[in-house]
C-alpha cells in the first residue's frame, strides 16, 4: 500500500465516467487524496518524485458506486471485500446510525480500508414496522414527518429512505423537507403505489416495486403496505411473465418516472438471486460464477457457509419446478430486464445497486453483475458504467466530490486490464485500486479480510 503523496498512472485509456468518449494515451495525478489533473499524456506531466504506474495497456475508471447496500451488523460488515471490487463509495439505504457512524469513523481514520459510507440512517415507517427489520426501520409520526426528516439531517445523513408503509401524502412531505435540507430521497414503495411516488418528488425508486402499477386488475392488492418485502416481491413474480412490456401503460409510467425526474435503482442481482431466473436448471448461472467460487476460500468463514448454503437452496428450488413455472419465471425474467431496458431507452435515469448483503448477496463484486446485468438489459457498457459513477453522484449532490476523473474530485479510480467497454466483465479485471488517494490491490485487500 503507497502512502498518499503524489502518484500518476500514466498512458492508460481513460475512461472518465462522464459519457464522453475515452481519452488514449492518458495521464492522471493525484496528490492527497485529490485528483489533480487528467488529460493527454504529452502535456500532463507527474509532479517531481511523483510515485508512476505504468498505465500503458490498461483502462482507468472512477471507482464504482453501490447505491443500494446494508451495512447491518458487524459480522455483515465487509469493507475491504467492496474496495477489493473497485467499490470506493457505498450508500447504505436502511442501518441504525451509531452503528453507520461508527463504520464511516473506521475507514475513514483507516483503522480498517473500505469504501466511503454514505447513509441515510433508518428506514422510514408510518405504518408497522416490519419485525425482522427492527433495528433498521424507525416508525415516524406521520403528522410530524418534517421533524423526524429535521432530525435525520442534523444527524449528518445523505439522503433519505422511506419504506414500504409510508403513504403519498407523507412521502410529498417528506421530500419537501429532504430536498429543503439539499438531501434526496430514496424509497422502496408498497403502500405509495406506483408514479406515485415520482409524484410525491422521490429521486430513486428502489428494485422493481414501481412496476407493481402494471399488475393485471384481478390482482390487484387492496393494502399492499401489508405486505413483507418478500412478499411483495412474490407477487411481482407472479404476473410479470404475463406483462406486455409494449404496452400503452408501460410507457406511460416511464413518462411519469422521466417527467419527475426519478430514477430506477433495479437491483437487478436481488431478482437473478430468484431460482430459475437464469439458469434452466440451477437458478442463477450466476452463482457457479468463476469470480465468485475463486473467491468463496478468501471470505471469511460464515459468510462462505452461508453463499454456498444459499446457492444448494436455489438449485434444489429450481430443480424442484415444474415446467410451466420454469417457463414463468423465465418470462418474468425476461420481462424486468425489458422493463429497465425500456425506461432507460425512453430517457429515464438508471442506478446501479446491489441490495447487498441481503439473500447472501456478495458485497462489492455483486456490483460487478449488476452492470452486466444492465448491459443486458440493454445499457451500452458505457451507460452501465455511468450508472455507477457519475448518475450516483448527481443523484447524491456531489458531483464536485465523486464519480468522475476530473481534477478537484476524490481521487477514487481503477486501473483495469482490460476494456470494460469492450466487454462489461472486464470491470472485474482489476489491478489496482485507488482510494482517496490510496492504492491498494486486491489481492492485498482480501488477504486483510478477517477469516472467521
Ligand atoms: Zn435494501
Amino acid at each position: 500500500m503507497a502512502t498518499s503523496t503524489a502518484l500518476a498512472v500514466q498512458g492508460a485509456v481513460l475512461i472518465d465516467g462522464t459519457g464522453r468518449p475515452p481519452m488514449q494515451d492518458a495521464t492522471v495525478v493525484v496528490e492527497g487524496e485529490r485528483l489533480t489533473a487528467a488529460g493527454p499524456a504529452a502535456t500532463t506531466p507527474a509532479p517531481p518524485g511523483a510515485q508512476t504506474i505504468d498505465g500503458r495497456g490498461k483502462f482507468l475508471m472512477p471507482g464504482l458506486v453501490d447505491m443500494h447496500v446494508h451495512v447491518y451488523t458487524r459480522d455483515k460488515w465487509h469493507p475491504e471485500l467492496f474496495l477489493a471490487a473497485g467499490v470506493t463509495t457505498v450508500l447504505d439505504l436502511g442501518g441504525q446510525l451509531s452503528d453507520l457512524t461508527a463504520y464511516r469513523g473506521a475507514v475513514a481514520s483507516g483503522a480498517r480500508s473500505g469504501p466511503r459510507i454514505l447513509f441515510t440512517g433508518p428506514m422510514l415507517e408510518e405504518g408497522e414496522v416490519y419485525p425482522g427489520f427492527a433495528g433498521f426501520c424507525r416508525h415516524v409520526d406521520a403528522d410530524r414527518i418534517e421533524t423526524e426528516v429535521d432530525a435525520l439531517a442534523d444527524a449528518g445523513v445523505d439522503g433519505i429512505k422511506l419504506y414500504v408503509t409510508t403513504r403519498p401524502e407523507t412521502a410529498r412531505r417528506a421530500c419537501a423537507r429532504a430536498h429543503a435540507r439539499g438531501l434526496p430521497v430514496f424509497m422502496h414503495q408498497h403502500a405509495t403505489w406506483g408514479a406515485e411516488a415520482a409524484l410525491a418528488g422521490v429521486d430513486s425508486v428502489e428494485h422493481l416495486n414501481v412496476f407493481g402499477q402494471l399488475a393485471p386488475a384481478a390482482l390487484r392488492m387492496a393494502e399492499p403496505g401489508k405486505l413483507t418485502p418478500f412478499e411483495y416481491g412474490g407477487w411481482l413474480w407472479r404476473w410479470f411473465g404475463d406483462l406486455d412490456p409494449r404496452a400503452d401503460h408501460v410507457r406511460r409510467l416511464y413518462d411519469a418516472l422521466i417527467g419527475a425526474a426519478t430514477a430506477l435503482d433495479p437491483t437487478l442481482v436481488l431478482y437473478a438471486a430468484r431460482p430459475g431466473a437464469l439458469g434452466d436448471d440451477v437458478g442463477d448461472t450466476s452463482m457457479d460464477d468463476p469470480e465468485r467460487t475463486r473467491l468463496l476460500p478468501l471470505l471469511p468463514s460464515p459468510v462462505s457457509k452461508e453463499l454456498v448454503g444459499r446457492w444448494a437452496e436455489r438449485r434444489t428450488a429450481a430443480r424442484g419446478a415444474s415446467e410451466v413455472t420454469r417457463g414463468k419465471t423465465r418470462r418474468a425474467w425476461d420481462n424486468m430486464l425489458e422493463v429497465v431496458g425500456g425506461f432507460h431507452r425512453a430517457g429515464g435515469v438508471v442506478l446501479a445497486g446491489t441490495d447487498c448483503p441481503n439473500v447472501a448477496i456478495v458485497s462489492g463484486y455483486s456490483l460487478h453483475r449488476e452492470l452486466e446485468l444492465l448491459v443486458r438489459a440493454g445499457l451500452s457498457p458505457m451507460e452501465a458504467i455511468m450508472a455507477a459513477t457519475r448518475r450516483p453522484a448527481e443523484r447524491l449532490g456531489k458531483r464536485d466530490l465523486l464519480g468522475t476523473i476530473m481534477p478537484g474530485r476524490s481521487a477514487d479510480l481503477l486501473v483495469l486490464a482490460a476494456d470494460p467497454l469492450a466487454d462489461i466483465r472486464n470491470v472485474r479485471r482489476i489491478e489496482r485500486v485507488i482510494a482517496r488517494g490510496v492504492a491498494h490491490t486486491p489481492e492485498a485487500l482480501l488477504a486483510g479480510l478477517p477469516k472467521s
